[in-house]
């Protein structure tokens, strides 16, 4: 049997594994990148460059999207030369950028209009685990839908969670980059401690990351802080922007997520020292400095 088209658009640190993924597994693939210059290796491995999302989007069974937030996504999916415009009727599409629950309900609608189907389904795991096909995909939406597009995700990923309908992705995603970055600063904070208080740092640092704290974060925190390569698998940046909508999804449930605070002003404060591109764990150079 053949197997569907794909437009995959987004092409940066997480959107190249995955792209590549499908393209291993013989999906006939388009995809777009916004720098034309970083869709030229899955070109040369053999897939189809489009010059817009549109065009990219014309005629593909399923168009996936992993771009940066809310403003790229409407970007590549709305106006005159977007991936819905181009989109045929029973497209199926997948939104696995980490956005808000208000843009994917925005989306769901203009999908409806276009006679598409949407799923949201942002993912954990990160840069290699995008290459190696082991995301886990946080799925919202009709889940008939999702088994229409289970064999697709699944050269992507390790696990599909399906989590109810539209926006509970999105509130997952949210909740868990909320406490994955307050768990980054935390760690960074008791990093420093550790480091300017005469302890011996390895033996520290093996009772902690052995004993109750050493969670999965917390513990990759430490390799990328100790190692000091701070080149991105999830840049400062964007974990800033999901913490600052995981606290504004919290204000609408009436929920303050107020110990975001401090981990945002942390990396607010890396962004502003030019580390915005950075591994968000290079949080830790400016706890260094002080
Ligand atoms: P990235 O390397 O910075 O890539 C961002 C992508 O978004 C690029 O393709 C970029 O295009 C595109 N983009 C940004 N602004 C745009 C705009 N206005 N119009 C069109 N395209 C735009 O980021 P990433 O790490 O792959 O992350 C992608 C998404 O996955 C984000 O939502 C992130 O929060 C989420 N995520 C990341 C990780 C991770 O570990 N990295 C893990 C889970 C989820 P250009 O190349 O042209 O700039």
């Amino acid at each position: 049997m053949n197997k569907p088209s794909i437009a995959f658009l987004g092409l940066g640190i997480m959107g190249t594994g995955m792209a590549h993924r499908l393209l291993g597994a013989g999906f006939p693939l388009t995809v777009y990148n916004r720098n034309a210059d970083k869709a030229k290796a899955l070109g040369a491995a053999g897939a189809k460059i489009a010059a817009t999302p549109r065009v990219a989007a014309a005629g593909a069974d399923f168009v996936i999207t992993m771009v940066a937030d809310d403003v790229a996504a409407r970007a590549v999916w709305l106006g005159e030369s977007g991936a819905l415009a181009g989109a045929k009727a029973g497209a199926i599409l997948v939104e696995c950028s980490t956005v808000t629950p208000e843009w994917i309900a925005e989306l769901a609608a203009a999908a409806q209009k276009k006679g598409c189907l949407l799923l949201e389904a942002p993912v954990t795991g990160t840069k290699p685990h995008a290459a190696a096909g082991e995301l886990t995909f946080l799925v919202g939406g009709d889940a008939k839908v999702l088994e229409q597009a289970r064999p697709v995700l699944a050269v992507m990923s390790k696990a599909i969670l399906h989590l109810g309908p539209h926006g509970s992705g999105a509130h997952i995603k949210l909740l868990n980059n909320f406490l994955c970055g307050v768990q980054a600063v935390s760690f960074a904070e008791a990093l420093v401690f550790i480091e300017k208080s005469g302890l011996n740092r390895m033996q520290a640092l093996d009772f902690i990351l052995n004993g109750n704290p050493g969670s999965p974060l917390v513990k990759t925190m430490a390799t990328r802080m100790l190692g000091g390569d701070f080149t991105p698998n999830f840049s400062m940046k964007w974990m800033a922007k999901d913490l600052a909508y995981s606290v504004a999804a919290g204000k609408k449930l009436s929920v303050d997520l107020a110990t975001v605070a401090t981990a945002q002003a942390a990396l607010e404060k890396g962004i502003a020292a030019g580390l915005g591109e950075k591994d968000f764990s290079a949080v830790v150079e400016l706890l260094r400095k002080k």
